[in-house]
């Protein structure tokens, strides 16, 4: 593969820098022949030009930074399509009436499809809403990855914000950012992150990015409140640490609903 190229390297701040000192096979081996074929076919329809490492591997996915050739960059989240990955994802699937009828409930490569589906349909919903978050097309859909706008510069993604050591100014107006986006996702897109915190955040050029939309649930899902709860602590948590005067958990999830 002449298109799949480059490694990872990670820095100590949490920064990824995708390299050309390439161990080519790591890259592949982590692909699947069925993954392949569908990204060759990306490749010559011209949604990338080449992927050039991996940005992250996690349980249910791997995400890669791909470029076009007039340098635009993107990053290709493409779900794991085995067995073992999704059986912790039914808390969220669960009363989703969009994806209850629980077709292909038992077939991982269907779930993986449906996981990608649902993340563009809601980074969709957030961009819609003016909530930061990367950008994505709807044009790729019925397939087990996403491919949306890389946050981050020259094949450096954008910190988490845990790795983000922001000065407490900084901190301060990141709190203030993201509950501001916390209720617009409630009241305008109508949906709760459930996996919201500093993980799932991504600070870039002084602002606050939220990613990982997969699992977000409509806030008439029977455990929506009890997801946002959560995320409200989450957030709390992270900024309390920091030294950020954080509201109480009920005033938050008040700003948040009311
Ligand atoms: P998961 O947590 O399910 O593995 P995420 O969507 O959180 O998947 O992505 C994993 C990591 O990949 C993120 O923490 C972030 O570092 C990186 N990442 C994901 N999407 C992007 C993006 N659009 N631009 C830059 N980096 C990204
Ligand atoms: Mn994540």
């Amino acid at each position: 593969i002449t298109a799949i190229r480059g490694s990872v390297r990670e820095s100590a701040i949490g920064k990824t820098k995708t390299t050309d000192k390439a161990d080519r096979a790591t890259v592949e081996q982590a692909i699947d022949q069925n993954t392949r074929k569908i990204l060759y076919k990306m490749l010559n329809k011209g949604v990338f030009d080449a992927i050039n490492g991996c940005i992250s591997t996690g349980k249910e996915a791997n995400v890669y930074h791909a470029t076009k050739s007039h340098g635009q960059e993107l990053a290709i989240k493409i779900y794991k399509t085995s067995v073992l990955e999704f059986k912790d994802k039914g808390r969220y699937m669960q009363g989703d009436y969009r994806y209850s009828n629980g077709c292909g409930k038992h077939n991982p490569r269907e779930m993986a499809r449906k996981w990608a589906e649902k993340e563009i349909r809601n980074l969709m919903r957030l961009k819609a809403a003016g909530i930061r978050c990367p950008t994505t097309s709807c044009n790729l859909r019925r397939l087990h990855i996403v491919v949306m706008e890389f946050i981050g510069k020259s094949g450096w993604a954008a910190p988490r914000l845990k790795d983000a050591a922001l000065s407490s100014d900084k901190l301060r107006e990141g709190y203030v950012e993201i509950i501001i986006a916390m209720r617009t996702l409630y009241q305008k897109c109508k949906l709760v992150h459930g996996d919201l915190s500093e993980y799932n955040i991504l600070y870039y050029e002084g602002h606050l990015y939220i990613i990982d939309v997969s699992q977000a649930v409509e806030h008439e899902h029977p455990h929506a409140l009890d997801f946002l709860r959560e995320d409200c602590v989450h957030v709390s948590d992270f900024f309390k640490k920091h030294g950020v005067a954080v509201m109480t958990i009920r005033e938050l999830f008040d700003f948040i609903v009311d």
